[in-house]
């Protein structure tokens, strides 16, 4: 399992939002994709699954293009768990994560044994079961998290896209769902790829860290060779230590000071 990304470049109308951006991922991996706001992680997710048709350049699934397939293929593939799930209607936990195999249904919809099953492993993977007969709208932001993942597995993709999967939630939680993403692309042999603002956790969670600087690849690497003193003073403008937790062993960056763009005359 290998997903490619080669080439891709994107606009808002004339307005360049990705310029060139290249990686290669394994089966297994989990690679987070960090960057300042408006660097283009989000853009970036959205072209991986075809939300956004690129200007230039392909994903290719295996060696696949996935621009030659159907909606429907590509959901079967790539699950997404977006950064704000609007479900206002108090659908049940289980209706919401019964929505991830109308991909794999006829057009009748009608939920096969199999399908009641793959939702129940769903359910029970991450921790869900429990809820199922809840509404969506009245669950915790964790609780809602984990049935979003859910969802997403019920697809059962081998590709799976999360958008800041932890920027609303308590610290608890945070682990909670990183713990969760960290097995399921082990145990499942996924392909990941997460978007980050926290460093120090896409550091603990995170095969690999791609930086994009306004839309390009900065850097590409473990951790260690990413995060950088130098790389953040360039594309955070933040003045940052790092050093090593002394338990888990895990980088961890301490920002100082925002750097003072006029003094330095950009
Ligand atoms: P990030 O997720 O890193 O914050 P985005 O991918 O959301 O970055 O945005 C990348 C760039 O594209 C930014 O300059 C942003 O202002 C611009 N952009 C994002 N969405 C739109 C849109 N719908 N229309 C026009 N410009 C957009």
């Amino acid at each position: 399992m290998k997903l490619e990304i080669r080439g891709l470049s994107f606009r808002y109308n004339s307005i360049p939002a990705l310029e060139k951006v290249t990686f290669e991922i394994a089966g297994g991996e989990l690679l987070g994709i960090i960057g300042p706001n408006g660097s283009g992680k989000t853009t970036l997710l959205r072209c991986l699954n075809r939300t956004l048709s690129p200007l230039a350049g392909a994903v290719l699934v295996d060696g696949h293009d996935v621009a030659h397939w159907s909606r429907q293929e590509l959901a079967r593939q790539m699950g997404l768990v977006p950064q704000n799930t609007a479900i206002t209607f108090p659908f049940t936990v289980l209706e919401v994560v019964m929505m991830g195999r109308h991909p794999h249904q006829g057009i009748l919809g009608v939920a096969s044994e199999r399908d009641i099953a793959i939702v129940k492993e769903s359910l029970r993977q991450t921790n869900t079961l429990h809820l199922a007969a809840r509404p969506i709208t009245g669950l915790s932001g964790g609780e809602r998290q984990r049935v979003i993942i859910a969802r997403a597995l019920a697809q059962e993709p081998r590709i799976l896209l999360l958008d800041e999967p932890t920027s609303h939630l308590d610290i608890n939680h945070q682990l909670e769902v990183l713990e969760l993403v960290r097995r399921l692309t082990n145990e499942r042999g996924l392909v990941t790829v997460m978007t980050s603002h926290d460093l120090n956790l896409a550091a603990r969670y995170c095969d690999r860290l791609l930086m994009l600087e306004k839309g390009q690849v900065y850097a590409l690497g473990t951790p260690e060779e990413v995060l950088t003193p130098a790389n953040i003073r360039r594309v955070y403008r933040v003045e940052a230590e790092i050093c090593r937790h002394p338990a888990t062993g895990t980088l961890q960056v301490l920002p100082l000071a925002p750097i003072d763009d006029a003094q330095e005359g950009r």
